[in-house]
């Protein structure tokens, strides 16, 4: 067999086609789907699968269709966006397998980068190929030096398997390809050579029989290329039949209910029926796929389906993953969001207005309610004044909005910081937990001040000045996926500490937050008496994109340019604060249990200055101090009633 895939150029070769027709004779299923073939020929591998041995389609039927229309003759893309415990790579794996065997052609199987590539043909291809013995005849095996294959070429009679990945153009650029696989391809990042995936398809241009196939979960709604693409297709459902009503209906994340969280998840049909999910395997086989879109564009069939079909999960599993989700926060939830439910994340704002913003506003029993844990602060620095936000936040970075200042004035005077030192270093009374507790306060543990402006002298001052109360300097960067904080450099003189804050990565946060509806993680309380105006500035932004020479970058920016958005601003500023002062909320927790009126904890930061002192007492937790103050009447008042407040 070595023989035979020696000759390079394979598919193209007159000997390599005398050997494909003695091969193919042996094969008299030449007019097989791919489903077909899967079922005769494919083996799953026992580190793939809990299953090894046979495939059946059987145990996976939402598959049989998008299978079975590759090989039709109308059909020239095939979209499958896929949450991932749906056998999508099983489904990308018969494909390649079909081709291989049956239709040998050049084929291009494209991932998000060269680790995916490499994991995928070591992991995926290679046992699938040991494993089903007819592939196992056409492929050599990658360690025989006269098999002409290595990991990311595959040659077999009459054709050709190579591996691209998105990230590097050169690996498209190569020959004509009849079949196009991209998995994963919503996370193909645009290049300086353009779109990975247009690159690959115009690989397939001299090809009339072309095939190309685009599987993927979805991921951010403003960069999804799968969802455009699955809208250009006749958009297929899969319906199945409710147990008790028998009508059919997709299956939907909203309908999955539980009593309570202990109980088992179970769902509920269009008509009110409870389906426990014992019925999902029986509704699975008498389902069907239906066109939701009666005007695609000619050639393109596409195929939609998330998690709550898959056999192997069920709905309980899937509920308490979704809780743990929505406890971790944005990046957790969207994790979920993408690949469990198949729909892409949407981190513009848009679901919320002000008006549902404004009628949320509640009554503060205090100027700080229970819940709140650590007062932090953002100062956003105009010609003419200050503006400042005092944010209370609690466990799992549900947030409180204290109080929001304006000071009017020239920020070269030193009124105006007068003013503003006044408000940030005063005491904030906290609603007591119950009638009889003592009345305790909190003062600001850490404040972010914009330096990005017109008065940078007046802020590295100001912010030097008060290094002790951590009054830090800060500058946003627009980068996305930049850290919230990074660690701080020494600018100016004298010398002052300055951290550059990821103002994107803030406000996909913001956003995010102000879209949850009920008190609990991640939820912003705002007090009785915000207007308008502040809640407009506050959504005053919204996710975009934007070229940046060829490449287009997700960027945030205003929805007018005559919106205010300071209120925005100030609140990323309180949130760069919290994320440089990095609070153990847990270890504050366990002391509020066991010694209510016990000094605050402050994890060390990793972003901080190393040069602080630390303070351990027996039995306590790890206390940290800036530098010690050397008057000794400053010294007292930083013991006796520090930057970090009891609570
Ligand atoms: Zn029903």
């Amino acid at each position: 067999m070595n023989s035979v895939t020696t000759t390079q150029n394979s598919w193209a070769t007159n000997s390599d086609s005398v050997i494909r027709e003695s091969l193919l004779s042996a094969i008299p299923e030449s007019d097989l789907t791919i489903d077909g073939w899967a079922d005769t020929y494919r083996f799953l591998s026992p580190e793939r699968s809990a299953r090894p041995g046979r495939w059946s389609t059987d145990l996976v039927p939402y598959l049989r269709e998008p299978m079975r229309v590759v090989t039709n003759s109308d059909v020239v893309e095939v979209v499958f966006m896929a949450s991932s415990q749906i056998a999508k790579t099983e489904f990308c794996n018969n494909v390649l397998g079909y081709f291989i065997h049956i239709d040998p052609s050049p084929i291009l199987y494209l991932c998000e980068n060269e680790g995916k590539a490499e994991a995928w043909s070591k992991e995926c291809l290679a046992p699938m190929i040991r494993d089903t013995p007819v592939l196992a005849k056409l492929i050599g095996e990658a360690r025989m030096r006269d098999s002409g294959n290595t990991t990311f070429d595959k040659r077999f009679p009459g054709g050709h398997l190579a591996l691209a990945w998105a990230t590097s153009p050169a690996t498209l650029s190569s020959r004509p390809r009849r079949v196009v696989l991209a998995d994963e391809c919503d996370g193909y990042a645009p290049t300086n050579e353009g779109d990975p995936m247009s690159l690959a398809e115009k690989r397939t241009t001299t090809f009339t029989n072309k095939k190309i196939l685009k599987v993927s979960s979805p991921r951010d709604e403003l960069t999804s290329t799968i969802e455009p693409a699955y809208r250009e297709t006749d958009m297929r459902r899969y319906f199945v039949p409710c147990p008790h009503c028998d009508e059919f209906q997709i299956l939907e994340w909203k309908r999955v209910k539980w009593d309570d969280t202990t109980s088992d998840a179970y769902y509920v049909c269009v008509n009110g029926c409870l389906i426990e999910h014992d019925s999902k395997t029986e509704m699975l086989a008498s389902g069907e796929w239906r066109v939701t879109n009666p005007q695609p564009t000619p050639g393109k069939v596409g195929f939609w389906i998330n998690e709550l079909y898959s056999p192997f999960v069920d709905w309980t599993d899937m509920r308490n993953r979704f809780l743990i989700a929505k406890r971790k926060g944005q990046e957790t939830l969207k994790v979920f969001i993408n690949t469990s439910l198949a729909e892409t994340w949407k981190a513009g704002g848009e679901e919320i207005d002000t008006d549902d913003l404004l009628a949320r506003c509640e009554f503060f029993a205090a100027e700080v309610p229970v819940g709140v844990k650590v007062l932090t602060a953002g100062v956003d620095v105009q010609n003419d004044r200050l503006e400042c936000e005092i944010v209370g936040w609690g466990e799992d970075k549900e947030s409180w909005s204290i109080a929001y200042r304006i000071i009017e004035g020239d920020p070269t005077k030193k009124q105006v910081w007068e003013e503003l030192k006044d408000i940030l270093t005063r005491d904030y009374e906290c609603e007591p937990l119950d009638d009889d507790a003592d009345i305790r306060n909190l003062r600001v543990a850490a404040v972010a001040v914009d330096s990005g402006g017109h008065h940078t002298h007046e802020v590295y001052k100001f912010t030097r000045s008060n290094a002790g109360r951590r009054f830090h300097a800060i500058k946003g960067a627009n980068t996305p996926g930049k850290p919230l904080a990074s660690r701080p450099s020494k600018v100016g003189t004298p010398p002052t500490k300055l951290y550059i804050i990821g103002t994107e990565t803030a406000k996909d946060s913001i956003a995010a937050a102000l879209e949850v509806a009920e008190p609990g993680p991640n939820y912003c309380h705002f007090p009785d008496g915000r207007d308008a105006e502040y809640f407009k500035q506050l959504r005053s932004e919204r996710a975009v994109m934007r070229y940046v020479g060829r490449r287009q970058v997700r960027t945030w920016e205003k929805r007018k340019p005559s919106l205010r958005n300071e209120a925005l601003d100030v609140r990323v500023y309180a949130m760069a604060a919290l994320a440089i002062l990095n609070p153990d909320f847990k270890a504050m927790r366990r002391r509020a249990q066991h010694q209510p009126l016990a000094a605050a904890t402050v994890q060390t930061s990793v972003l901080d200055t190393p040069a602080e002192t630390t303070v351990v007492a027996e039995d306590e937790p790890v206390i940290s101090q800036p530098p010690v103050p050397n008057s000794r009447r400053a010294r007292r008042r930083i013991r006796g009633n520090g930057f970090v407040n009891n609570w």
